[in-house]
């Protein structure tokens, strides 16, 4: 039936997702510092500043990987805040921790493996949940949205750090070259691994664009939904309230 095959689509997304991740993990940062020539510590910075969280506060960083984010909220909610680095993935999950441990980021960090799509924590629980370039690779997306507004405070905001399109078409040229030809040979150089990095490029062009995305947002409840372009929007920042 369509039910069916839509089905088996779906199961073959989140199985590609767990190898590709699970094959790129140790080199994922090397990687991500050389596919965006370092400008994703930029955008992560940016995300950081708009989240504008405070000592104390509950922060779930979904999809949080290897942790750049959660490092930097560990150091902003001090000893009485917490904040949670949720994964799907077992590898980069590992790959997060020993990082954050190494750098001496502890006592106020937990480890959890988890599914956007059906977020294991109560209802109003965080006040800040990020999601950076993660929700592209999220079968359901909705529902991930939903579940994230399910756990949000009231008063609390979620930032969806994300690829999206590119405002000129000339950058959106230059970007297909990029990414469909530049990014795979990167991949095979430095991870012997081209079809990681061409899943990577075909997710990215995928994705919901700016206005798709903020629409969803405010499907899924959340309010005041606004976006930012970074970069000519090859990224874009979604910030969602929740009143
Ligand atoms: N947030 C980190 C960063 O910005 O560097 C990591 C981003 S990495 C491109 C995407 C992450 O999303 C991977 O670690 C992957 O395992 C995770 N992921 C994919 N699908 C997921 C899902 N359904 N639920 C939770 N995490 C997921």
């Amino acid at each position: 039936t369509h039910f069916g095959y839509e089905t088996v689509e779906k199961s073959k997304k989140a199985s590609k997702v767990a190898e590709v991740f699970h094959s790129v993990a140790a080199k994922y940062d090397v990687m991500n510092d050389l596919m965006s020539f370092g400008v994703h510590r930029i955008w992560k910075r940016y995300t950081i500043e708009r989240a504008a969280a405070r000592p104390g506060q509950t922060i779930l960083d979904i999809a949080g990987g290897t942790g750049d984010l959660t490092a930097k909220f560990s150091k902003i909610v001090g000893s009485t805040g917490k904040v949670v680095l949720a994964d799907i993935n077992e590898s980069m999950l590992k790959v997060g921790r020993n990082k954050l441990v190494d750098n001496g980021i502890v006592g106020n960090v937990e480890y959890v493996q988890a599914n956007a799509e059906c977020l294991p924590f109560p209802d109003n629980y965080f006040d800040r949940i990020t999601i950076a370039f993660g929700l592209r690779n999220v079968t359901e997306k909705e529902k991930a949205l939903q579940s994230m507004y399910r756990i949000l405070k009231p008063g609390g905001k979620l930032l969806v750090l994300e690829f999206s399109k590119p405002a000129l078409p000339a950058l959106s040229k230059v970007y297909d070259v990029y990414s469909f030809s530049l990014l795979p040979a990167m991949g095979k150089v430095v991870a012997n691994d081209s079809e990681s990095y061409k899943y990577l490029a075909e997710s990215i062009r995928m994705h919901p664009d700016q206005e798709t995305l903020k629409q969803m947002m405010s499907d899924a409840g959340f309010d005041e939904v606004e976006y930012t372009n970074l970069t000519g929007g090859i990224v874009a920042l979604h910030i969602g309230k929740k009143f």
